[in-house]
């Protein structure tokens, strides 16, 4: 029988399934994905100090680039801050993992019906394990309150060199446009680069047309010229402003089981403490995995509430043309307290520094409002 059956191939499942492989040989599991390839269509990104030196050991082999800083830059100046970062392109992530689940891996194959130990496949076949681990990411729309993430990112080959030597996080001196809004660029190589327009918006509405508008407007100011589009990833990501941890119903992981940086929406550190975890058990049996699951998404929901209070003032407080500020003024912060905040591990005493910088930037009144409205 198997120990575990891991339903969708994105990024939690795939960090575990990484990890089993690894560290776990004894445990017998298969991974089904719905799609042609695992990790979809995705640019995952992280800091080095997002995740432990030892969880950095074994991630760091996954990544498609890595670089030894980054840049922001806002209108009252730009800053570079030291410290690895890392992308992980899903391509590489499918090949790299493909190639060691071999036979414990099925694409283009979808779960039609699933209970905490058995699966029913689109084939009408059927499946049982000890655990079912649902890692299918965001099915539904969101139980909370929220604002959105917004974003599309063009994977591109330029005609000239783009100069860049890092990536640069944020470019928020760009035209807000009603949100927070900011260019991403990911430098692969002297010419190809990953850009992205991002958006901290009230409503999920993508409009593709204006947004590769706006970025061929971003390039061409800067001098460059798009040769090729190589791939556009596009998504609205949830921003949570209050609510509660999911209550799982079976053995789940990823976004679904909220395991995600509530003001970033990023994922990953998550997923791989996680995936060190779960390998780590002893026992794979879903009536011992589901409680153990939900006291970590709990506990996970709870270590996030200072963001979803930063939420409530960057999109209740703050005018959105003037949200940029809250984040300008963030970037002054020294670098430990930026990258706790990026690992989403704030001491009380950050979260003070962070409110008292942040302060000026959001009217004191709406301020208390926005930040009590939960
Ligand atoms: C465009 C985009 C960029 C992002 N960038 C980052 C980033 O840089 N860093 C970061 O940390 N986070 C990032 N995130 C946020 C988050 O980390 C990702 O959404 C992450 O992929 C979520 O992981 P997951 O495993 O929970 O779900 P997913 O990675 O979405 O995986 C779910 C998988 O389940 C499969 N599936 C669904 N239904 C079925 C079914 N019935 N049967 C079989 N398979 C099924 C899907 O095909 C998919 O492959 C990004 C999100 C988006 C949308």
């Amino acid at each position: 029988m198997l120990d575990l059956i891991l339903v969708g191939g994105g990024l939690a499942n795939g960090l575990l399934a990484w990890r089993l492989l690894q560290t776990r040989p004894d445990v017998a599991f298969v991974m089904i994905e719905a799609g042609p390839t695992l990790g979809g269509n995705h640019t995952w990104s992280f800091h080095g100090t997002d995740v432990t030196p030892a969880q950095l050991e074994w991630l760091w082999v996954l990544a498609s680039k890595s670089w030894p800083s980054h840049d922001v830059i806002f209108k009252t100046g730009d800053r570079r801050i030291g410290g690895g970062y890392h992308s992980i392109r899903s391509e590489d992530f499918h090949w790299k993992l493909a190639e060691q689940l071999k036979d414990r891996l099925r694409l283009k194959t979808k779960v039609t019906a699933q209970t905490a130990t058995s699966v029913t496949l689109s084939s009408g076949e059927t499946l049982e394990a000890k655990a079912v681990l649902d890692g299918r990411g965001f099915s539904s729309a969101p139980a909370w309150p929220c604002g959105y993430q917004k974003f599309l990112g063009l994977d591109v080959e330029l005609t000239t060199p783009h100069g860049l030597e890092v990536p640069l996080l944020m470019d928020g001196r760009v035209e807000q446009h009603g949100a927070f809004r900011f260019v991403y660029l990911l430098p692969w190589d002297e010419r190809r680069v990953l850009i992205e327009d991002t958006y901290y918006a009230d409503d999920a509405t993508l409009d593709l047309p204006t947004l590769r508008a706006r970025l061929t407007t971003y390039l061409t100011e800067r001098g460059l010229t798009v040769k090729t589009v190589h791939r556009e990833e596009s998504a609205a990501l949830p921003i949570p402003l209050t609510g509660e941890a999911p209550v799982l119903e079976r053995p789940t992981v990823g976004v679904a089981a909220g395991l995600f940086h509530a003001t970033t929406g990023y994922s990953l550190p998550f997923a791989v403490e996680l995936a060190d975890a779960l390998a780590a058990r002893a026992s794979f049996e879903a009536a011992d995995l589901t409680p153990w699951l939900n006291h970590f998404a709990k506990r996970h929901w709870r270590s996030q509430s200072f963001f979803r209070l930063l939420n409530r003032m960057l999109f209740r407080g703050a005018e959105p043309d003037e949200r940029v500020r809250i984040f300008e003024s963030f970037y002054k912060h020294d670098e430990p307290l930026i990258a706790r905040f990026y690992a989403g591990r704030l001491s009380r005493w950050d979260t003070l520094k962070v409110l008292a910088r942040g302060a000026p930037t959001v009217p004191g009144p709406r301020a208390f409002r926005a930040a009590y409205s939960a």
